[in-house]
């Protein structure tokens, strides 16, 4: 209980006392301050939320004076929750784009592609051979361009996925030890 008796003996003789968090300048009355890296003097302190809240934010795991590499555990935030929270983006245009695309491609190309084979069957005489090639290679065309369009959509969404998930990570501290509390 070093930090609070600290505080109150710095508070005694000063209004300000000089240990507090770097992040959010208060002090260890409520929160035990830490030092968890090799900064020193007014930005050696911080608050363990404090330091995490800041390491989520900037997806990083190390001091950005000192350099120090902190041991931590990255937790990927909920997609789910972030697309019905966050306001409206890019992001969330792209995804009711697509799905409307999808309800509305997949069944228009399978029946064209149906049709067109259909019309085939009928005009596979002698006369309608013509006819029949041009209809069957309408709907191999059909097929190859919406299964290409579903593969590249698909390929983007899990990228822009993954690439989210790399860059919204809950950062905690998986030790502080006890000679860095304050
Ligand atoms: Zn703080
Ligand atoms: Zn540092």
């Amino acid at each position: 209980m070093a930090g609070p008796m600290q505080a109150v003996n710095i508070s005694q003789g000063s209004t300000v006392s000089h240990v507090i968090c770097r992040i959010c300048h208060e002090g260890d009355r409520l929160i035990p301050l830490i030092s968890p890296c090799a900064c020193s003097g007014s930005v050696g302190t911080i608050h363990q939320v404090c330091l995490e809240k800041w390491l989520s934010t900037v997806n990083k795991d190390d001091c950005e004076l000192c350099g120090r590499k902190f041991l931590v555990h990255k937790n990927p935030k909920s997609i789910t929750r972030w697309l019905l929270r966050s306001p409206f983006s890019d992001a969330h245009r792209n995804i009711i784009g697509d799905t409307i695309c999808f309800f509305i491609l997949t069944p228009m190309s399978l029946i064209s592609a149906y049709l067109c084979v259909l019309g085939a069957v009928n005009h596979s005489d002698v006369v309608g051979g013509c006819a029949s090639v041009v209809l069957l290679s309408l709907a191999l065309f059909l097929v190859l361009v919406y299964t290409a369009w579903v593969i590249v959509t698909i390929r983007f969404q899990i990228k822009w996925i993954l690439t989210w998930r790399k860059e919204n990570q809950t950062v905690q501290l998986t030790q502080v030890d006890q000679a860095d509390i304050v």
